[in-house]
């Protein structure tokens, strides 16, 4: 069975053909860092996660690209009003972001580029729509003009003229026409900025994206996914920059998850109700979090209260319970159960239901449904009087892979063993030596998680495991 997307472009769920065989290439657009995430940031972190894992179940290679926005009017304006430097803000709300995202299960993207750290790719990008005239320079400006532009709207699906009668021009901005977006703006005085052949100054929001998924990915990608609320104008004119620029199809697949509402109303600082994401993992069990997020399917809005949160709390608890008793049983089993090949047809059945599922645009909740589905029939299962160690370890494997596609693991991990810890340290040697630092990286955390600390020293590195199990 073929995977279907639905793609916001055609408004169609299409079939899944990655440009290249084996590979695909996904770029999700990430947080402006100059405040801890709150729970809607969650669910894109999550939805996409597990569209990634399960791409990769499929045996794809995924390159993941997750951007950081590092310098904008928002951190510029916190930065001052504390009296610390942007970079200082946005590191800090970077490291915040990783650390919650990593709680809530999510893989390390392949990449994370920051603007700061891509100047060079944006002002040459910018440079080159000047030269093919999509561009222009105002006193130390730059804008983007959307009418040089044919295609422009197609992802929101609104023509030029629909559009141009919602835009305005602000008090102080010198562009042609109210569409027109900037790439480059003019430094104030006193005011973080760069070198550029326009004077100091730095980039406006959206050329990021178009400059780092060019620089990682290349210049057609196979998935570009977000939340809803950046189709327009963010994902719009994004389309507009890689496609004037190269010349090619920017991506061919555009997902974007929807809204999350509190308590049945839309989150907002105003009404008080905005929850932010550390706050929800100081109280829950973060797999929890992450099972409930998944319970809804990505596009559809979902409702964020106490007690739909408890009940996915009760649900995964129901599933790693048969767990559980299946392992419990096993060692009481023999091989005397007459059934045993029906069983594991049955039991390749959930699978197959499971994998139909994510295979109809990532339906991570009726997958989860199967996963009901099976528990209930291993259930079932440990009701007879004679059962088989074989059916008993399938139902196990099943439930353990399917739930690590969502992104969860059917038990609370065990220990280490010393020579397993022994055994990763090596490797992590192995990977400093090639400079594979992202590996070594990848292990140090793994043995974080499992409560083992590291410290290089001169003489090697050495461990201990922390006195508290996590
Ligand atoms: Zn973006």
């Amino acid at each position: 069975m073929p995977i279907t997307i639905y793609n916001t472009l055609t408004r169609d769920k299409e079939e899944f053909k990655p440009l290249e065989e084996g590979k695909v290439s996904m770029y999700v657009c990430g947080p402006t860092v100059y405040n801890y995430i709150h729970i809607g940031n969650a669910r894109p972190a999550i939805v996409f996660d597990s569209v990634r894992r399960y791409l990769e179940y499929r045996g794809y290679q995924v390159d993941y690209v997750l951007n950081f926005t590092d310098v904008d009017d928002k951190i510029i304006k916190t930065a001052n009003e504390s009296g610390e430097e942007v970079q200082v803000i946005a590191n800090r709300f970077i490291n915040a972001y990783l650390e919650d995202v990593e709680t809530l299960g999510v893989k390390k993207a392949t990449y994370n580029p920051r603007v700061t750290e891509t100047m060079d790719e944006i002002i040459s990008f910018i440079d080159g729509l000047i030269e093919k005239g999509f561009a222009y320079e105002v006193e130390g400006d730059v804008y983007f003009k959307p009418r040089a532009f044919e295609g422009y709207g197609k992802l929101s699906h609104q023509s030029i003229d629909e559009l141009r009668s919602g835009a305005r021009i602000q008090v102080g901005e010198k562009k042609e026409d109210p569409l027109d977006f900037a790439l480059w703006k003019k430094a104030k005085e006193n005011e973080i900025a760069w070198d550029s052949p326009w004077g100091r100054g730095r980039p406006g929001w959206h050329i990021e994206c178009s400059a780092m998924a060019k620089k990682y990915l290349g210049e057609t990608i196979d998935i570009h996914a977000g939340g809803q609320d950046l189709t327009f104008p963010h994902h719009e004119n994004e389309i507009a920059q890689s496609e004037a620029m190269n010349g090619k199809s920017f991506a061919a697949y555009w997902m974007h998850n929807g809204y999350i509402n509190i308590d049945n109303e839309k989150m907002s600082k105003s009404l008080g109700n905005f929850v932010l994401t550390r706050d929800i993992l100081k109280k829950q069990d973060p797999e929890v979090v992450r099972f409930f997020m998944l319970s809804v399917h990505y596009r559809n809005p979902i409702n964020f209260t106490e007690e739909l949160l408890e009940g996915a709390g009760n649900s995964l608890d129901r599933i790693r319970n048969a767990y559980l008793n299946l392992e419990h049983r096993k060692q009481s089993s023999t091989n005397m159960d007459k059934n045993t090949d029906e069983w594991l047809e049955k039991i390749s059945q959930f699978k197959q239901r499971f994998e139909e599922a994510m295979d109809d645009d990532f339906n991570t909740a009726n997958a989860i449904s199967v996963l009901f589905d099976t528990t209930k029939e291993a259930n079932l299962y440990l009701q007879e009087k004679h059962t088989s160690p074989q059916v008993i370890e399938t139902f196990q494997e099943t439930l353990e892979t399917l739930l690590e596609v969502l992104g969860i693991q059917v038990e609370q991990e065990a220990e280490l063993l010393d020579e397993e810890v022994e055994a990763l340290l090596k490797e992590r040697e192995e990977a400093r030596k090639n400079r594979d630092f992202s590996r070594a990286d990848e292990i140090r955390d793994t043995l974080k998680d499992k409560g083992i600390i590291l410290e290089d020293t001169p003489q090697g590195t050495r461990w201990k495991r922390a006195s508290n199990e996590h």
